[in-house]
């Protein structure tokens, strides 16, 4: 689990790099973002729980995943959702050196585009953390950087009850959630607590009276 020292720190890079924390009020949604994918072990029963609850999200993929599980990245498409880049590995940024971090950041946007036949508008490094080289080639490649305001901490192997229960504090009208459809980069063998998570959060989404939805369906477009 990351300790204090460490949000502390995520929290001055968010300020040094701007990104999206939250969507602009008004679309009266909460939006479902879902992190590390594709992967066989989580996003299948992501995708059933969403399309249980009748909900599109966001994922943010990663090179490396949909090189290895390119039919479970078409699926994510094929059922309507939306796509995002996370990048080619995952990698802390600041592990990398400037020329790795924009290689990154390329060769994922590549490799998305090459699987999934979508361009993606939004970049979410890992960690939520930029370097200064990342942070510079995300927005030369045009992508609006995303991070969240809510997160259910499923990186971590805790039932879904905890997931909702976490995630689900404070869901209302622009509010980003974090979640993850791998277990691949945290702690965990499965995702499975994510997607039982998602019926537990259309309860909560129901007393906060908004709707679920992806990010392009609350963000407008940029200008320019
Ligand atoms: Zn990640």
């Amino acid at each position: 689990m990351p300790s204090f020292r460490q949000f502390r720190e995520t929290e001055e890079l968010w300020t040094r790099f701007p990104g999206l924390e939250r969507a602009e009020a008004g679309s009266q949604r909460t939006l479902l973002t879902f992190d590390d994918g594709p992967d066989p072990e989580g996003t299948p029963a992501v995708l059933d729980a969403l399309d249980a609850i009748g909900a599109r999200a966001t994922f943010f993929m990663l090179g490396e995943q949909l090189m290895r599980h390119q039919d479970v990245g078409r699926e994510v498409v094929a059922r309507g959702h939306e796509v995002a880049l996370h990048g080619f590995g995952h990698t802390p940024h600041e592990e990398l050196t400037p020329q790795q971090a924009r290689d990154d950041i390329a060769r994922g946007l590549g490799a998305v585009e090459a699987a999934t036949g979508r361009r993606p508008r939004f970049y979410r490094p890992p960690y939520g953390r930029f370097s200064d080289a990342s942070y510079e080639a995300c927005q030369k490649l045009r992508l609006e950087p995303v991070y969240w305001s809510a997160w259910g901490m499923d990186w971590e192997p805790i039932p879904g009850e905890r997931i909702a229960d976490l995630a689900g504090r404070d869901l209302g009208d622009g509010v980003i959630v974090l979640l993850h459809d791998s277990p691949r980069y945290g702690e965990r063998d499965s995702a499975q607590p994510t997607a039982d998570a998602l019926a537990l959060l259309e309860r909560q989404r129901l007393e906060a009276g908004v709707g679920f939805g992806a990010l392009a369906d609350a963000v407008s477009a940029r200008a320019g």
